[in-house]
């Protein structure tokens, strides 16, 4: 494997990092974060099924060795800008402006 490839611990696939997330165990906090920060790392393909089975199988804790907060989740699957399963609500809609809230301004000279 060359320096700068990492694998993806959903699938396995080895790419340059780039071409990754990274999730950070950082240290000494022990605290997740995602791209930066010195310690312990994971590495995700940016694609649903990869971030699917991390969450379901709990791969990146196991990966990290740490519990992982929803918030980590939360935060991928809106870079892939999806919701995450479970509430799949993509019902919005934005009324057309309509020419109602256009007040007419009172011309202030005297
Ligand atoms: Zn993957």
């Amino acid at each position: 494997m060359l320096p700068n490839y990492r694998r993806c611990i959903s699938c396995r696939k080895v790419a340059s990092k780039e071409a990754f997330w990274r999730i950070v165990r950082v240290y000494p906090s022990g605290q997740l974060q995602l791209d930066l920060g010195m310690g312990r790392s994971a590495y995700l393909c940016p694609e649903q099924e990869c971030l699917k089975a991390a969450q379901k199988k709990n791969r990146l804790g196991k990966a990290l060795r740490a519990r992982v907060p929803q918030e980590i989740y939360q935060t991928l699957w809106e870079r892939l800008g999806a919701v995450s399963p479970g509430s799949a609500t993509r019902t919005q809609e934005t009324p057309p402006a309509g020419p109602g809230d256009l007040s007419p301004k009172q011309p202030d000279c005297r």
